[in-house]
């Protein structure tokens, strides 16, 4: 399958009358060597089972289907673009299915029959963030997740603990991935261009994933919220006497959020579910 001999999105885009809708996000990749760059950091994906959130006028769902992917499940909001997508359904042999919805509400475990499948994107700005945790949490359906974020929260999802973009994003997601920056896409490779560049970060499940995202969630909105204060003041938002669960989690009440890594974290999740059991 080669994608070059479908009509160019550029001439699809004005066939149907499109253009980007800000609200909704849209930023479209209309260059085929990138979306191939982005299909290429998935990974192995022939003959296996893809999630693609937002295809919009579908340059990214060319090269996935090109690439192999199979079943092609693609979730987007704006109707508009339902019928562009159609026909690569009917290129793609049936391997193309569209829903028209929203991602954030939708049963991806549903859609995928109970399969395990990748999940690539080049994410909405708007609603980027949510979906990513929402995948955090999803049960076993969830594969490998290669993601295009603006280049500053991907490195916020990759940080390392004692740099300025290291909070919650960074712990919640390597609480259960291996997150790694691929490649950054500059803004002018956008139409229209976003304000700034976008980077790609590859999601892999880790081998030992930390179960209780919630208390995370939970410990880590404390902790970052004021992230220049000690923790023993920092954590007061969370319980009024935070020193027993600093101590029970062998952390100093002195220490600060930035310079707890994912182990340290994980002991106060843990301190702080023992001490509300
Ligand atoms: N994948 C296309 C590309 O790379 O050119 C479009 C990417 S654009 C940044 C984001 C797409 O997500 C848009 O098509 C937008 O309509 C869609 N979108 C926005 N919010 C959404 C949501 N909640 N659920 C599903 N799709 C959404």
């Amino acid at each position: 399958m080669n994608a070059d001999e479908l009509p160019t999105l550029r001439d699809e885009l004005e066939a149907h009358g499109l253009w980007a809708n800000k609200g909704l996000g849209q930023h479209f990749l209309l260059d085929l060597n990138i979306t191939r760059r982005i299909a290429r950091s998935a990974g192995a994906i022939a003959g296996k089972p893809v999630l693609e959130i937002g295809p919009g006028p579908g340059g990214l769902t060319r090269a996935l289907l090109e690439a192999g992917a199979d079943p092609l499940i693609v979730i987007e909001k704006d109707p508009r673009f339902v019928p562009m997508l159609e026909p690569l359904s009917e290129w793609s042999g049936g391997k193309l299915q569209i829903v028209q919805g929203d991602a954030l509400q939708v049963d991806e475990a549903a859609l995928v029959d109970g399969q395990r499948a990748s999940v690539v994107s080049n994410l909405p700005y708007n609603v980027g963030t949510p979906l990513l945790v929402k995948w955090l949490k999803a049960g076993p359906w969830r594969g490998d997740m290669t993601l295009m974020f603006q280049k500053e929260v991907a490195q916020r999802i990759v940080a390392k603990p004692g740099s300025d973009a290291y909070g919650r994003l960074a712990v919640l997601a390597q609480a259960r991935c291996e997150a790694r920056l691929e490649f950054t896409v500059p803004a002018r490779a956008f139409t229209p261009p976003p304000k700034i560049a976008s980077a790609i970060v590859r999601l892999t499940d880790r081998a030992d994933p930390y179960p209780h995202l919630d208390a995370l969630e939970r410990i880590t909105a404390a902790a970052f919220g004021q992230r220049r204060k000690m923790l023993r003041a920092a954590l007061r938002s969370l319980l009024p006497e935070p020193e027993p669960l600093l101590h029970a989690a062998d952390i100093a009440p002195t220490a600060r959020a930035e310079e707890i890594d994912q182990a340290g974290f994980r002991r106060l999740a843990d301190a702080w579910l023992t001490a509300k059991a």
